[in-house]
């Protein structure tokens, strides 16, 4: 952190915040210019947090910080990137990874019929809601635990890891018992209670960012989880909150690339509530593939109009199958071969 001192900051206020700096675990160096002085926090043990209300001190006039907050997040400390396994299928090791399945599983058969469905056309892993946080109190709110027992029949008959959401700290053991990778929604990002205890367990993270969350406000949650103990995360950008209304959300294709960049942690992108939008998902697919996502996350029911949540995000069987064709082949634009 460099702190900026005023050009009319006093000897005994740069004094001061020299003093201040030692106390918050940190080393001082002190720059003096011919208009002003700046001083440089240096070390690896100092309290940043209590440093950072150096700005409230008198004669500072703008703290500068050189790097970032989220430490074992970060690509800092951590030069290659982090492969997570999740019951034997790997993400982030250079090759996308599929996950699909219903938002919400509704009953056994609906739930055997997608599962069967999305692994004939090539998937790598199920995902399907038992605990559904939903805007309105009076929409379905998933089955429970009678759904994780679907997901894991449906994992014993098509091999397919599970991902499945948990909502609150009291669900964590059980939905443990049943998932392969437990999913933090989207308006949990910052549920710090449920991820200091996501935190220990033995169990990949699929950390949704928040509709309402800067890309910095996403990898602190992740760092919540890895410095807790758990360092087995996925990150899943899942759309932001714009102007935009004909779009559910808007897919953060920039926040993408930005995470890769800032993080050694695989992200994949869930294009379906990233658009709220059938037509336009096998396009931003594509994209985020193209940002560099790890994988995706795609809404695929057998029914989407009988869905009982994002039935208009949805992709039937037939869509998802031609989707996958479309991905085995290499990606063209006007330039040539992209991907
Ligand atoms: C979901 O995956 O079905 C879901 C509710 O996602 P999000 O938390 O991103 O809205
Ligand atoms: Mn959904």
């Amino acid at each position: 952190m460099i702190v900026n001192m005023s050009p009319e900051a006093t000897e005994e206020q740069i004094q001061h915040v020299i003093e201040r700096i030692k106390e918050c675990g940190f080393q001082a160096h002190v720059i003096r210019g011919a208009e002003r002085t700046v001083i440089g926090a240096v070390g690896k043990e100092g309290r940043r947090g209590e440093l950072e209300a150096l700005q409230a001190a008198p004669g500072v006039a703008a703290l500068v910080p050189i790097s970032q907050p989220f430490k074992l997040v970060g690509r800092e400390l951590r030069s290659e990137r982090t492969v997570i396994d999740v019951g034997g299928v790997k993400i982030g090791d250079g090759h996308w990874v599929i996950i699909a399945g219903p938002c919400s599983v509704e009953s056994r058969e609906q739930l055997m019929e997608a599962a069967r469905g999305v692994q004939r056309a090539g998937a790598h892993m199920l995902r399907g809601g038992a605990y559904k946080p939903r805007t309105s109190p009076y929409d379905f709110q998933g089955l429970g635990v009678e759904a994780l027992g679907f997901l894991r029949e449906a994992r014993e008959e098509t091999g397919l890891p599970i991902v499945t959401e948990v909502m609150g700290t009291e669900d964590v053991s059980l939905v443990c018992e049943y998932a392969d990778m437990l999913q933090v929604g989207a308006r949990n990002m910052q549920n710090f209670p449920l991820l200091r205890r996501l935190a220990k367990v033995d169990r990949p993270v699929l950390l949704k960012r928040g509709p309402s969350a800067t890309v910095k406000e996403w990898l602190l949650a992740a760092e919540y989880l890895l410095s807790g103990g758990n360092p087995n995360v996925v990150l899943c950008e899942r759309g932001i909150k714009t102007f935009e209304a004909e779009l559910r959300n808007t897919l953060d294709l920039a926040a993408i690339a930005l995470a890769k960049e800032l993080s050694h942690l695989p992200v994949v992108a869930d294009p379906s509530h990233g658009t709220g939008r059938r037509s336009v998902i096998p396009s931003m697919c594509r994209a985020a593939i193209a940002a560099g996502a790890d994988g995706l996350m795609v809404e695929v029911h057998p029914c989407p109009e009988r869905a009982l949540s994002d039935g208009p995000q949805s992709l039937d069987l037939p869509a998802f199958a031609k989707l996958m064709r479309e991905l085995e082949r290499p990606m063209t634009t006007r330039a040539g071969v992209m991907v």
